[in-house]
């Protein structure tokens, strides 16, 4: 009864007569709305679908604009490009992201300097972002990962006492709340991506979101071949613009969301506030229950973390604990044990496979100084290199949409394979 499934036992949980819930959520309203696209010819370019969207979006996100494009990559490098940033420029990011964060500051010729997270939230750690900060520094790009939210209060006090932007990494955030405001609206630009693994998707996708109308005038047309913007919304400004009244004000390449991906976030963004609810009470249920286990300990949540919204659901793990079991061997067992893939957090930025700048001198070459200094080896990452390698244990967001019996399930898996394994 009690032998793990790794070792030839019967799973604890059966996925086959009680599945998890699927990932990506739709129904006929989808449906509906797709067709109404695909009958209406209107597939792209500012159509009424984007239009409702970013105006929903910005309500939702509690800001004056909301730029969609292709997607969270793409929405990352039109920030960095909105706010000035470019050769010789230096822009402070945690160790722990997606690539993408990093990527998009060297495709605008600037400088990512990695500085490590707090080991409690691995979001990225002020001190750090202090130490690092030189007269070249330029913005801060927080990323508040799986479900912790970055320390806004003292990432605003530091970026006002030197001058800096900060683009908030919202591709795991949509809808969590720092102190009652939503990720998105504390920084001078938020960041969103609605790839399929998020938790507001339309298979590809991403959003921009801010209060300054000249940010917002830059975005849309960096984000349409450097256009100028129509109809940003009824609160624009006409008077305030850089562009002229005709042309192009900037240049830029096609970075526009399609009709069809407008039309299931339409969607998709009316369920988002309850599934947020579910997964954070959830969470916060999972979390309790985590906090009595031996070997494993819940992420830390902020007291101003006022809504949580989930990418991952995250835990650290102490193999110490768990006498000796290594980290790898406890993701394996799990997995087997619960039926849904079980995965460690992202690789740090100065170790990524994905994340290889200096293959990119054909693009960049800009001179040497330049590639001694965006080389990731040189940054020294130590808690985001213990967290990969020692203690984390990542699962897909969609296990917090189940039923609090599962979280029970899950809680279990972690006691039954404390008690069985070694
Ligand atoms: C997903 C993600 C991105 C990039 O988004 P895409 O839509 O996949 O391009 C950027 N930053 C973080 C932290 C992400 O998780």
């Amino acid at each position: 009864m009690n032998k793990l499934a790794i070792k030839g036992g019967k799973p604890l949980k059966d996925t086959k007569t009680n599945p998890w819930p699927q990932w990506p959520v739709w129904d006929e309203n989808e449906e509906k709305a797709l067709l109404e696209v695909l009958h209406s010819g209107v597939w792209s370019y500012n159509g009424p679908k984007e239009a409702e969207f970013n105006k929903k979006f910005a309500e939702f996100t509690g800001v004056k604009y909301a730029i969609s494009a292709a997607n969270g990559t793409a929405t990352l490098q039109l920030a960095l490009e909105a706010c000035g940033i470019g050769i010789g420029d230096e822009v402070i990011i945690p160790g722990l992201t997606w690539q993408a964060t990093a990527a998009t500051i060297i495709d605008v010729n600037a400088t990512p300097v990695m500085v490590d997270v707090c080991e409690d939230t691995w979001c990225i750690d002020p001190k750090e972002i202090e130490k690092a900060i030189t007269p070249r520094t330029k913005a801060i790009i927080p990323v508040h990962l799986y479900g912790s939210f970055c320390d806004m209060d003292e990432i605003s006090r530091i970026a006002k006492k030197n001058n800096l932007f900060i683009i908030e990494d919202c591709a795991h955030k949509h809808g969590g709340e720092w102190n009652g405001k939503k990720a998105g609206s504390i920084g001078d630009i938020g960041s969103f991506s609605f790839q399929l693994s998020k938790h507001l998707t339309a298979g590809e996708g991403g959003v921009l979101t801010t209060n300054s109308f000249e940010l917002a005038e830059r975005l849309d047309a960096l984000r349409n071949c450097g256009r100028r913007p129509e109809g940003l919304s009824e609160n624009v400004d006409k008077g305030a613009g850089l562009y002229s009244d005709e042309g192009y004000f900037i240049q830029s390449g096609n970075y526009r969301i399609t009709e069809f991906q407008a039309a299931i976030l339409v969607e998709g963004l009316k369920r988002l506030p309850t599934q947020n609810q579910i997964r954070d009470e959830n969470g916060m249920y999972l979390n309790s229950l985590l906090k009595q286990l031996p070997g494993v300990s819940p992420m830390k949540r902020d007291k101003r973390e006022t809504k949580e919204a989930y990418f991952n659901f995250a835990f650290r793990y102490n193999k110490d604990e768990f006498k000796g079991l290594p980290v790898e061997k406890f993701r394996e067992a799990l997995t087997v044990e619960i039926g849904i893939q079980v995965s460690a957090s992202y690789e740090p930025l100065n170790k990524c496979s994905l994340y290889a700048p200096l293959t990119k001198q054909a693009r960049h070459k800009l001179n040497d100084t330049y590639w001694a200094e965006i080389d990731p080896t040189r940054f020294d990452l130590p808690v985001c290199n213990r967290i990969f390698v020692e203690e984390s244990v990542c699962i897909h967001h969609k296990i917090l949409l189940a039923t609090k019996a599962e979280m029970d399930l899950i809680a279990e898996a972690i006691k039954k394979i404390y008690t069985n394994y070694l």
